[in-house]
């Protein structure tokens, strides 16, 4: 399967090697290592003479199913899957960075990601400058001969800023680094950092590729030789955050309607968005999808719609909202986003409470703040369920 078909069919038909059965769905290979007929050949697979599975920490079909499908929807040349999202930004940096090596990423990321960066990677004297996502020139001025990699997060989480792809991906390859962007707010099928010069894509499977809350999966796609000769697999293989066949199978299934859901996402938070703006007590709302996002512009340029989150702000602070959270009924007190069921998050004392006070200032990440990721529930049901705490 290639270009030659649109992403709503690709995300059905890409990856399909049907077995001697004939199946029509695709199979679920659980197992953890493969037979071979011969000595010769188990010898052959292990030099790498002959293709073919060997052991499920290196690959396995489901996966590879999985990683074939992703790859397209990304107009990707490779896909690595891994065991979750935090694995996949893992391999991507213990296969390609060095001690001494300086990454350049958003001020505005997801907090494991921040934490990564900020506290281990740097016991291992790989140490990162956090810049501002949407100030390109403070990414230029960043840059140091040292520097290896860009890292974004486009729309960031929770503020929903949008950093310019192709913009940084200029700066990058003049710096001669890398840029990598975790796609998980978008997802393929709102944006596609590859077209847009980005070197490596990211991807919390977990999240909307997945799109029903169930399992753990990641992905970094990007070039074949930056994945399988520079060590992102290699790195993958030998350490093992692999993806488990059973989750690559049920995220291989859940892409299937990713197009439907994204646009469904999509239409619901617009609607969200738009009466949160107008209710008494909200001091500000964050979605790309709206005028008043200070990238509304940039957004409409680099992504289809606004995607499926929204985030806003309570005048009065934490205690606020607090009772927001306090007063659903329907929608979900947990940090999960990306689920058809929708969630609601206060960033500050869950998702992004490690990364500390100082951290969080910087990110814009108020006390006041909550996410919301916005369902397919009836628009009418989720501002219902907002209201209660809303009015309290
Ligand atoms: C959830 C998330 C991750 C981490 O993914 P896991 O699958 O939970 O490890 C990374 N980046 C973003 C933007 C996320 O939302």
């Amino acid at each position: 399967m290639s270009d030659e078909f649109e992403l709503e069919t690709l995300a059905l038909h890409t990856g399909i090697h049907r077995s001697q059965f004939n199946e029509h769905s695709e199979a679920l290979y659980l197992t953890s290592s493969f037979v071979f007929d011969s000595a010769a050949q188990a010898a052959a697979r292990f030099s790498g003479a002959e293709p073919g599975n060997i052991y499920s920490r290196f690959t396995n079909p489901t996966v590879t199913a999985f990683e074939e499908r992703l790859a397209a929807l990304e107009g990707a040349e490779t896909c690595v899957a891994t065991s979750s999202g935090m694995s996949a930004i893992l391999a991507c940096v213990m296969g390609l960075l060095s001690a001494g090596d300086h990454v350049i990423a958003s001020q505005s990321l997801f907090g494991a990601t921040v934490n990564l960066f900020n506290n281990i990677l740097k016991r291992f004297n790989i140490e990162t400058t956090f810049v501002s996502a949407t100030n390109v020139a403070a990414w230029e001025a960043a840059v140091k001969p040292s520097t290896k990699l860009f890292f974004i997060e486009t729309p960031s989480n929770p503020l929903t800023e949008i950093s310019d792809i192709a913009a940084l991906a200029a700066v990058a390859k003049k710096a001669g680094a890398w840029l990598a962007v975790d796609n998980c707010f978008c997802s393929p099928a709102l944006q596609r950092p590859l077209d847009l010069g980005a070197d490596l894509v990211i991807h919390s499977a977990t999240k909307y590729l997945e799109g029903q809350g169930r399992v753990l999966g990641g992905a970094v796609l990007g070039k074949r030789d930056l994945l399988m000769e520079q060590g992102v697999f290699g790195f993958l293989r030998t350490a093992g955050p692999s993806l488990s066949p059973f989750n690559a199978w049920v995220i291989l299934k859940g892409m299937e309607t990713l197009k439907i859901r994204m646009d469904a996402h999509s239409a619901n938070a617009l609607q969200i968005a738009r009466w949160l703006e107008a209710q008494p007590g909200v001091a500000r709302v964050h979605y790309p999808g709206l005028p008043s996002h200070p990238q509304y512009e940039l957004a409409r340029r680099q992504q289809k719609t606004g995607g499926g989150i929204v985030s806003f702000e309570l005048e009065k602070g934490k205690e606020a909202a607090w009772r927001v959270v306090d007063c659903v009924r329907l929608i979900s007190i947990t940090a999960n986003l990306g689920d058809t069921k929708s969630t609601l998050t206060h960033p500050a004392t869950t998702t992004h409470a490690r990364i500390g006070q100082e951290s969080r200032d910087a990110a814009g990440i108020t006390d006041g703040l909550l996410r919301i990721a916005v369902g397919l529930e009836a628009v009418e049901d989720l501002k219902a369920d907002l209201t209660r705490g809303l009015t309290a």
